[in-house]
């Protein structure tokens, strides 16, 4: 399996620069590219392709030896690549007849991550190994950076990225082959619903929830992305503005990882199978739908419009945990199984008498066939899990 690692970088102020230098001129190298591409397309309808920019890279690096030529010919590779995925995006969607944006020019501080492909290749880990307790991480133009490593990396290194977050640089090493190491079985199975009161709620009634201070913080973070649309373009305040939201962007991210990898761990220690629900299928809208001025619109007090960016910043939440909650079973031996959300809030998990009537409040379900009362949250968690051994039977039967 493939998993990553992230490590602090802890560069001399020497090499932050360089570091520094080497994000800028990837990302002038991405914008001139881009340029390229803009002009080519609006003149002659001409798409560039990776093929011919990634030629021309070999004379801007000679030209400019102790510019562009500073650096590694792969990672620049890699940012032209990144390009081309932007266009080919692009270009899908103007296939299938949207409207999509064009690719956009990136500013400072919009671009925040080179990547070098091959271990080896204009870079290197474990640098110095030699170095009786240290690890380094030897980068092109650069040199060997002292690494943060607080964990032990498994499989073997294929890609290096450097990431640049505020004023801290990490490491991200991608890597292959990666062993799983299977947990001892517990004998459980679960279900869970995932929601906004808490992060998941399981079919045994127990509430994880995302940590408070991340709620604080998404509410902030939607107060600062109403206060920045407010603000003149080009003004001063604006800037300000928009650096609060990239800070509180960060903050947020940081916190939901971090919910979602204690929230994760916690489940596939304590359970053989856990069922959970497709994203992207009725689960994302069946909670957008309970009042209608809940979906982002705005009313004269802009409250609606703030739990509307409340809302999506819980939906991105699900995705993050999800993608978290697989990797960690991958790696623990733990079955994962997905099922259509559909109707499982609205369904009595004793009698199976479905109804909108069911679900008195967001909290609360009482059953009108049968009276049983539960929170909605865990009779849903009930029917998720009922729908995965279903399934699963199903599957071994067949
Ligand atoms: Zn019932």
């Amino acid at each position: 399996m493939r998993r990553s690692f992230t490590f602090l970088l802890r560069p001399t102020s020497k090499q932050a620069a360089a570091l520094t230098q080497c994000l800028e001129d990837h990302r002038q190298l991405y914008n001139a590219a881009l340029e390229h591409r803009r002009t080519a397309y609006a003149k002659a309808g001409v798409a560039v392709r990776y093929g011919d920019q990634s030629g021309e890279l070999k004379h801007i690096r000679a030209d400019n030896p102790g510019g562009q030529g500073r650096w590694s010919f792969s990672s620049q590779q890699a940012t032209l690549r990144r390009l081309d995925k932007a266009f080919a995006a692009f270009f899908k969607r103007v296939r299938e007849g949207r409207t999509p944006g064009f690719p956009r020019f990136k500013g400072r501080g919009w671009f925040d991550t080179v990547e070098w492909p091959k271990d080896g290749d204009g870079c290197r880990w474990g640098s110095q190994p030699e170095h009786p307790t240290a690890t380094y991480v030897r980068l092109q133009g650069i040199g060997n950076i002292r690494v943060h490593q607080h964990r032990t990396v498994k499989g073997r290194v294929k890609t290096i990225s450097v990431k640049r977050e505020g004023s801290r640089w990490y490491v991200v090493l991608s890597c292959e082959d990666v062993p799983a190491e299977p947990l001892p079985a517990t004998g459980a199975v679960n279900g869970i619903d995932m929601g906004v009161a808490s992060l998941v709620t399981t079919s045994d009634g127990e509430h994880v929830a995302n940590p408070r201070h991340l709620a604080m913080s998404a509410d902030r973070l939607a107060a600062a992305q109403q206060d920045l649309a407010r603000k003149k373009r080009g003004s001063k305040r604006r800037r300000k503005a928009a650096a609060r939201v990239a800070a509180l962007h960060s903050t947020v991210r940081r916190q939901r990882l971090d919910g979602a990898h204690k929230a994760a761990l916690r489940l596939v220690r304590e359970y053989d199978v856990i069922v959970h629900e497709a994203l992207n299928v009725a689960g994302m809208t069946r909670r957008a739908t309970p009042k209608p001025e809940d979906d982002g619109g705005y009313l004269p007090n802009g409250g609606s419009a703030k739990s509307g960016l409340n809302r999506s910043i819980h939906d991105a939440g699900w995705g993050v945990f999800l993608t978290i909650l697989s990797h960690k079973a991958e790696g623990a031996g733990r079955e994962l199984i997905a099922v259509n959300p559909a109707n499982t809030s609205r369904t009595c998990s004793r009698c199976g008498h479905c109804a909108k009537e069911n679900r008195l409040t967001q909290a609360v379900f009482r059953c009108t066939a049968c009276g049983h009362t539960a929170h909605a949250d865990v009779n849903a968690a009930k029917n998720i899990l009922r729908a995965g051994l279903a399934l699963r039977d199903a599957a071994e039967a067949a």
